[in-house]
């Protein structure tokens, strides 16, 4: 297999502003080896010989059958069933690979919070790279229907409010059998309206991670740095979890609140009881949080105890932890069991002096932000 590329260039002479659609490979292309033809559904049947790829437009879009890409480079990096979108004069975006269990679908980079140690940097923020709800619902027309897996993201997709139920519309309707993960800063489902619009429009195995850093409000709002974050998080967790819609806390560890970690999982088994599912998790440090670097980063050796401590007193009371993003000999050799290899295969890095530990093949390595950070102490195990 090439290697997997995101954009794709070439001549791309389609009359539309953008089509999206499935790819479906032609292994025995002879002339046309760098060569897509776009098939609209009333044109299925009409492949011309020779493509090295068809593209199957998704259910609402139907172009005209001359819609052609010339000289795609890096043609051979795409497999049957990926998901691409045709931009006008301009090139090729990967939007879903169907070999891959990460694809996510990002609804907008804007956030109404600004974590001290979000992994996007303000100037994301300012460019306003808001994809069009057409594009989305289309994207999400075009996912093959068995896939088991797609992640929700932004920024807060929380933003886009009426949209968001339709895109979560469109969701239960084309892919019924997906398990969907939406990431939220959870404010949005403090609206009592709006969290059961959602409830209406919700999949079935549809889970919400939201993030709570701090058993109190001032600490957890200086860390989102946005006023009312901790009220409004721990009402949207109560109220989805009031209406059935399963919901997945997320700790990410930072020198602001590794000390009191064990009392944040005391609030949540106190005050939210009915809570199934906790992850505990490490920095990426990119963006927001390598420009912070000194108000977030803690050594690894300092969090051992801390988040040995937090798992044990979830566990007590039945919640299921995980551990996300850690590299094994980051924590305690008695929490190994949860930890998950949980960074994403194109930003998995390894040491050097990762190749001599015995513990390399069940550690997840670390993040390729973080690969080059000295603070990031690790420690092989022989
Ligand atoms: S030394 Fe490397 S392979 Fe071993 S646990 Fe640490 S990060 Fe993982």
């Amino acid at each position: 297999m090439e290697k997997r590329m995101n954009i794709l260039t070439g001549t791309i002479k389609i009359r539309e502003e953008y089509i999206i659609g499935k790819v479906i490979k032609n292994d025995n292309a002879e002339n046309k080896k760098d060569y897509i033809q776009v098939l609209s559904k009333d044109n299925m049947d009409k492949p011309e010989i020779g493509y090295k790829a068809y593209v199957l437009e998704c259910d609402s879009c139907n172009s005209n059958l001359d819609n052609y890409c010339l000289g795609v480079k890096d043609i051979d990096s795409l497999s049957n069933y990926d998901v691409i979108e045709i931009i006008k004069d301009l090139n090729i975006r990967v939007l879903y690979r169907d070999d891959s269990n990460d694809n996510y679908i990002l609804v907008t980079n804007q956030c109404n919070s600004n974590c001290i140690m979000c992994p996007d940097a303000d100037s994301v923020r300012n460019t306003k790279d808001i994809p069009s709800i057409n594009v989305i619902l289309d994207h999400i027309r075009a996912i093959p229907n068995d896939t088991s897996h797609i992640t929700i993201t932004g920024g807060e997709p929380g933003l886009l409010k009426d949209d968001l139920i339709k895109i979560f519309a469109e969701c239960k309707k084309y892919l019924p059998n997906t398990e969907f993960l939406l990431l939220s800063n959870g404010r949005i489902f403090s609206n009592t309206e709006f969290v059961d619009k959602f409830k209406s429009v919700v999949p079935k195995y549809t889970r919400v991670g939201i993030p709570l850093y701090a058993d109190e409000p001032e600490l957890h709002d200086s860390i989102t740095r946005a006023d009312n974050s901790f009220k409004q998080a721990v009402c949207g967790i109560k109220k989805l979890l009031n209406r059935g819609i399963d919901v997945e806390i997320r700790i990410v560890v930072q020198k602001l609140n590794y000390k009191i970690l064990d009392k944040i999982a005391r609030f949540i088994c106190n005050e939210i009881p009915t809570i199934t599912m906790v992850n505990i998790m490490s920095l990426e440090m990119c963006g927001n949080a390598i420009i912070n670097k000194n108000q977030i980063w803690v050594d690894y050796e300092d969090i051992k105890e801390p988040v040995y401590k937090a798992c044990l007193e979830l566990i007590k009371h039945g919640i299921i932890v995980n551990l996300y993003n850690f590299p094994l000999c980051a924590l305690d050799e008695r929490v190994y069991a949860f930890a998950v290899k949980s960074i994403s295969d194109y930003k998995v890095r390894y040491r050097e002096e990762c190749s001599g530990c015995t513990l390399k093949k069940e550690c997840g390595g670390l993040f390729n932000s973080t690969i080059n950070l000295k603070e990031a102490r690790i420690k092989p195990v022989k």
